[in-house]
């Protein structure tokens, strides 16, 4: 019998063949040992989703009210439910306190505690506490607000009860399928009430931002995403101050932004830098739900982030889903229900169809000629929703 002869040919494949054996972590098939099977690195996936500003004014407490005298949301949020508990992580501005009876709406907001639990049941993972209302009924309501945030286990950002608390929890790592992405959020300010101490209420000073982002990227994250509080209330078009504060959070490292306030959408964009990595800038997303009725101030946006990791992370996808809010008169009372745009005529009312139809048809071409590299989808699945209704 002839002994094998290692030829360079030979030897070359060979050698080929061990090194990918060890840098691709393979694995040969037991029953036929010729056979390499070279492993591709693990793909994880994380959806992310984005919601706008959470307010309780007024007539939605009274609209939430029982007739035993407890509040109840599950209705308002029903229609929306689907789309916000599909994705992994969910992320939303909760703006107003919990500060216990007797509950108020505009201007100093306080909510029954049942608002944060259907919340949460509507599928909202994480709230956003750093916003203009924070401060609304003053040392109780922050720190109310966050022990019932913990108590319901609700992870929370933006407020603390003093420095050492803060420390320990901020910036915000969210680990989730395979991902660090760290949190951060800021507001322009808390309508002129100071943050009584020793409680902390994150606002937009470049010096502490620059401290925390330093701090983020010590954390080794995948991405860094900086919630911002601020604009002007009532404008479809960012300011100066958002666009400039944006491409700032941009250079230090931040990798998506998403923002709120105004109560009205404004656009949003899919910037790609010079390596060819994708960021996200949503000036604002406009109410999730509110009272309120003016233009646009009944509409607003989910924005959904997916990312995807092997070894690097990247944007496989943004895009978006408009939603509006009616409120029709039941019991004597205002209710508020969230419907997504794409519901079907034959869950509305005529008065609610037009209501839609004035919203989109005002928004779209808007959306059209500002927002880029960003679609709109149309989430809602009338047939899974009749079967969880059943
Ligand atoms: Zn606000």
């Amino acid at each position: 019998m002839k002994r094998p002869i290692l030829t360079f040919f030979n030897f070359s494949i060979f050698t080929l063949l061990f090194l990918l054996s060890c840098t691709a972590n393979s694995q040969t098939n037991g029953s036929d040992e010729d056979t390499l099977v070279v492993d591709t690195p693990q793909v994880h996936h994380l959806s992310l989703l984005f919601a706008g500003d959470l307010m309780q004014h007024g007539p939605q407490i009274k609209g939430a009210l029982q007739a035993d005298g407890t509040y109840d949301y599950t209705e308002c949020f029903r229609f929306m439910k689907q789309e916000i508990s599909e994705a992994d992580v969910a992320i939303v501005n909760f703006e107003t306190t919990l500060a216990e009876k007797p509950y108020t709406g505009y201007p100093t907001f306080s909510a029954p505690d049942e608002f944060l639990r259907d919340c949460k049941k509507a599928g909202f993972d994480i709230m956003l506490t750093a916003n203009n209302h924070s401060c609304d009924k003053g040392k109780k309501g922050i720190e109310r607000t966050i022990m019932m945030m913990d108590s319901l286990h609700v992870p929370h950002l933006g407020s603390y009860v003093d420095e050492a608390a803060r420390k320990e929890q901020y910036p915000f790592l969210l680990e989730k399928n395979g991902f660090r992405i760290v949190l951060l959020n800021y507001t322009y300010g808390t309508n002129g009430i100071p943050v009584p101490k020793p409680n902390i209420i994150n606002t937009i000073d470049t010096l502490q931002i620059r401290k925390d982002i330093r701090a983020a990227k010590a954390m080794n994250p995948d991405a860094i995403i900086a919630f911002m509080h601020w604009g002007v209330e009532y404008t479809i078009r960012p300011i100066a101050s958002q666009v400039t504060m944006a491409d700032w959070l941009l250079r230090q490292g931040v990798t998506h932004i998403i923002g709120g306030h105004p109560h009205v959408v404004e656009p949003i964009e899919l910037r790609e830098d010079a390596n060819g990595d994708k960021h996200v800038v949503a000036y604002s997303l406009g109410n999730f739900v509110s009272n309120q009725s003016q233009e646009y101030t009944y509409g607003g946006m989910l924005v959904k982030l997916d990312l995807e990791k092997d070894t690097t992370t990247r944007v496989s996808d943004c895009n978006y889903s408009l939603f509006f809010v009616t409120r029709p008169v039941m019991s004597g009372h205002k209710q508020h229900r969230v419907y997504p745009v794409s519901i079907p005529d034959s869950l509305i009312t005529p008065a609610e169809a037009r209501l839609r139809d004035t919203f989109v048809n005002s928004i779209r071409p808007f959306f059209e000629k500002n927002n880029k590299n960003v679609h709109e989808v149309m989430t809602f699945d009338i047939s899974s929703f009749l079967e969880e209704d059943e």
